[in-house]
């Protein structure tokens, strides 16, 4: 169970009416039993149920099971789509161990709001699912250009461009360290960015293969071969 709360010896922690509900109404749980908490920062903590309620309750941290596994640096930069299918990359991209999730506003990327509020949930609720310790940040939508326009100098940036379909562009032998994987919109990219970013020097030019993915299934095509790349 995901608590926004820290954990450590002896630490009791507060449910809300939801995580009661969940807890006692939904998995049955009684006082005394065990749950296993993380909070995306302190590691996986056994904790036990002290007070169980309808409205809320309680439990109490015994012991660490498992220390914070923090997942490669790597952020994923895509712009958002429609919901559903913006919370799929989401979810993906923090089931395949992205360090930060940021979407990004390019020239054909629909104006549609995103909700960071809902975009983070989603993430916590992929990293509970697949039984991490860490829950990857998602951010507000941020500009592609303000982006690169103060990019951190040691990050290097897998560039996923789909006009480069077909063509011999693997990630090949490319240094480990902090990266960032950029997908475009179902627009794709403008000829503009796309010339920005091919003349990035920290930039890396890939293909995802001979036919034009969607850019969920090239959010998840990218982690893939980046994670069969270089993850550790
Ligand atoms: N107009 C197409 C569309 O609407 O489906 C192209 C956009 S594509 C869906 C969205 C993003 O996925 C691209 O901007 C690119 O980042 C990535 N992508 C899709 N296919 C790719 C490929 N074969 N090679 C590299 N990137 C690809």
């Amino acid at each position: 169970l995901y608590v926004d709360h820290p954990l450590g010896d002896g630490q009791t922690v507060p449910l809300d009416r939801d995580q009661a509900h969940y807890l006692f109404g939904v998995m049955r749980q009684q006082e005394g039993a065990d749950v296993a908490l993380f909070n995306g920062r302190d590691g996986e903590w056994l904790a036990q149920v002290t007070q169980a309620g309808k409205r809320g309750g309680e439990l109490t941290c015994v012991r660490q099971t498992r220390p914070l596994q923090m997942p490669p640096d790597l952020w994923l930069l895509f712009a958002p789509i429609k919901k559903a299918r913006t919370d799929f990359i989401v979810e993906k991209a923090a089931e395949m161990g992205a360090a930060k999730i940021i979407p990004v506003q390019t020239e054909y990327t629909n104006s549609e709001r995103i909700r960071q509020d809902r975009l983070q949930a989603h993430a916590v609720e992929a990293a509970e699912q697949c039984g991490g310790t860490y829950v990857p940040e998602v951010t507000d939508l941020q500009r592609l250009d303000r982006l690169l326009a103060d990019w951190p100098s040691t990050r290097r940036l897998m560039f996923c461009d789909e006009a480069e379909a077909g063509a011999a562009r693997a990630l090949g032998a490319a240094p480990r360290g902090p990266w960032a994987i950029l997908i475009g919109p179902e627009g794709g990219f403008s000829v503009t960015e796309r010339a920005k970013l091919h003349g990035l020097p920290f930039a890396h030019v890939v293909s995802l293969g001979p036919r034009i993915l969607r850019a969920d299934t090239a959010a998840v095509a990218a982690l893939t071969v980046w994670q069969q790349a270089l993850g550790d």
